[in-house]
């Protein structure tokens, strides 16, 4: 039987939607620029922003792995290109940045999440691994959960093994009495179940999961079941 010590969750999509967040937050950055730098609007369209993200990261590759960075990245370009000089534009970048993570962090958890979090931190470490930047004190999960990991933090998104193994390091857990807590197939339930990590993964949508190399050990559609799910794994 598994001595399950320690859950890992995804973040984005799993304890709340991100689209939603993310609609949001840049609706709220853009009624900043349009303020304070008002010629944004007039010169920098969407397409642009997408010619100057892919600029971005194919000069710096490692901005792939860092959300907070290539959308700074992009920022400060498209203040260039509206005519400010590098050192203000990249002072603006910063603004800019800020009023969109703060916006950011203004997650919707799903129905159950709190509660699921409560139980499970009284028994077990729980840490965050996510690609993204949700800060788990600023959205207002740092009471549970003792570390988190992202891709900006360890260089490299999941699936890549790192930011598993960075976890089950500072936890000091064996994967074997580990469960990683996710929504995407790939990202978590394969990334973690190729390292012999137990996955759970949170099917919100109630879709098949399809023929898959890396099947997770549970599933579970919404997140007031998730106690269960781990209970059941550890009494495999
Ligand atoms: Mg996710």
């Amino acid at each position: 039987m598994p001595q399950i010590r320690l859950i890992t969750f995804d973040l984005d999509n799993t304890l709340w939607d991100v689209h939603s967040v993310i609609i949001n937050a840049e609706a709220t950055m853009r009624a900043w620029l349009a303020e304070h730098v008002p010629v944004y609007g007039q010169q920098i369209d969407t397409q642009q922003v997408q010619q100057l993200r892919s600029s971005a990261v194919n000069e710096n590759p490692a901005l792939a792995h860092d959300v907070s960075a290539l959308r700074k990245a992009v920022l400060q370009r498209a203040f260039v290109v509206c005519g400010y000089k590098e050192k203000a534009a990249h002072a603006l970048s910063q603004q800019a940045f800020n009023v969109f993570f703060e916006a950011r962090q203004q997650v919707v958890f799903f129905p159950g999440a709190l509660t699921m979090l409560e139980e499970l931190a009284g028994e077990f470490h729980l840490g965050a691994l996510t690609n993204g930047n949700a800060d788990i004190n600023a959205v207002g999960l740092g009471q549970y959960f003792s570390f988190a990991f992202s891709s900006a933090d360890v260089g490299v998104s999941k699936p890549a093994p790192d930011m598993f193994h960075a976890a089950l390091r500072h936890a000091g857990v064996d994967a074997a009495d580990t469960i990683h807590v996710g929504d995407n197939l790939v990202d978590d339930i394969a990334g973690a179940g190729q390292l012999g990590i137990h996955t759970i993964w949170t099917n919100h949508a109630a879709v098949s999961p399809g023929e898959r190399d890396h099947a997770p050990t549970a599933i579970v559609s919404h997140l007031e079941e998730l106690p269960a799910a781990v209970e059941l794994i550890r009494s495999r």
